[in-house]
């Protein structure tokens, strides 16, 4: 029987790691970290594995490449962009497009939510769809729409929660107004997002670090195809011309998203016990991260920029694939009845094995 095993990731916030397995092959799909330190997936009884096929490079969905010798080190499967900013070679899948992994028809679309990102379409059972991470309201990262398939597994991790890109803009506003702020931010996701949204929409240029400088010159050529059209120009643009963080001034954006680690991680350290600047962090606050802990004193707000899809984004995407069985993944069970009340007629499955 085909099926789908969620060696992690369906349950709660953790690291991505799901095995689709044939009568004739066994296909992991992501092979992540934390987000929270030290969370591993638990890969000691998976077995050998045939291939290993990422979504995304984000340590969440790709940091833990380390335990793939325990799996019988399959060979690697993602897009030139992932394998170039992992550091690894590996059979390179398109941006759109289709392809074969050991054997099994794979469809690729860019998931608006990373340079290189992409969810994955199986021809396995009546079709899995894997979204992985996704976003459909970014400003730089393209969407594709994926094709029909039976069984999607979805980007919970927002939950319940409804509110679009622009509330986010607007409760931002006084902050971006006020002039002075810090946001860790991940170089390759949300920060080129925000630092191209402060560019464009108050005529000055933010203060950047160079982690966020390389990824936006990335995003300018060798990751040019994940952007929406026209977008290049102006990103190139802050990329070759935002001053360098130098002290608390302007609106200054670098890594890491959670400030445990980059440059972030120093300044916070640096600025921790300071009345200034602001600190602001907008994405997933990991519990054992200075993000945590700064929001939880006080020293630090927490405004969300949205980099997933909300609940409404999720049921329209399941309603285009028309899928049957919806598995909501990195998002708390606590919401599952309703899910299954927004899914519907679709069913919803939180289990740890489902036939496909
Ligand atoms: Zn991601």
């Amino acid at each position: 029987m085909t099926r789908l095993i969620a060696v992690s990731g369906v349950g709660g916030k953790g690291p991505a790691c799901f095995l689709v397995e044939t009568a004739r092959k066994r296909l992991m799909l992501d092979l992540g970290y934390g987000p929270q330190p030290g969370l591993w997936p638990d890969v000691a009884g998976v077995g050998r594995v045939d291939a290993l096929v990422l979504s995304h490079s984000h340590r969440d969905h790709a940091g833990a490449l380390e335990l793939a010798l325990k799996i019988g080190n399959p060979p690697l499967y993602a897009t030139a962009s992932v394998l170039a900013h992992l550091g690894r070679t590996g059979s390179a899948l398109p941006l759109n497009g289709t392809g074969q992994v050991r054997g099994i028809k794979l469809h690729t679309g860019r998931n608006g939510h990373a340079p290189g990102g992409v969810w994955l379409h199986l021809d396995v059972g009546d079709g899995l769809l894997y979204m992985a991470d996704h976003g459909v309201e970014s400003p730089l990262y393209a969407f594709d729409t994926p094709p029909p398939a039976g069984t999607i597994v979805l980007d919970a991790s927002y939950g319940m929660y409804s509110d679009s890109l622009d509330d986010c803009k607007a409760r931002l506003g006084p902050v971006f107004t006020r002039g002075m702020a810090l946001f860790p931010v991940p170089p390759h996701g949300r920060g080129p997002e925000m630092a191209h949204h402060v560019a464009c929409s108050r005529g000055a240029l933010p203060n950047i670090g160079e982690d966020l400088r390389a990824s936006l010159a990335r995003l300018t050529t060798d990751d040019r195809e994940s952007l929406r059209r026209g977008r290049a120009q102006e990103l190139a643009r802050i990329a070759r011309e935002a001053p360098p963080i130098a002290g608390a001034r302007g609106l200054m954006f670098t890594g890491a998203g959670d400030a445990a680690g980059g440059e972030a991680a120093a300044l916070v350290a640096r600025w921790e016990c300071e009345q200034q600047p602001e600190i602001v962090f907008t994405g997933y606050l990991p519990p054992g991260t200075p993000a945590q802990r700064l929001t939880a004193s006080g020293r630090a707000c927490y405004l969300r920029w949205n980099a997933h899809p909300r609940l409404a984004d999720n049921v329209a995407l399941a309603r285009v694939v028309k899928a049957h069985t919806v598995v909501p993944a990195f998002g708390e069970a606590t919401h599952l009845e309703a899910w299954r009340a927004a899914f519907a007629p679709a069913r919803v499955l939180l289990d740890r094995e489902i036939g496909l």
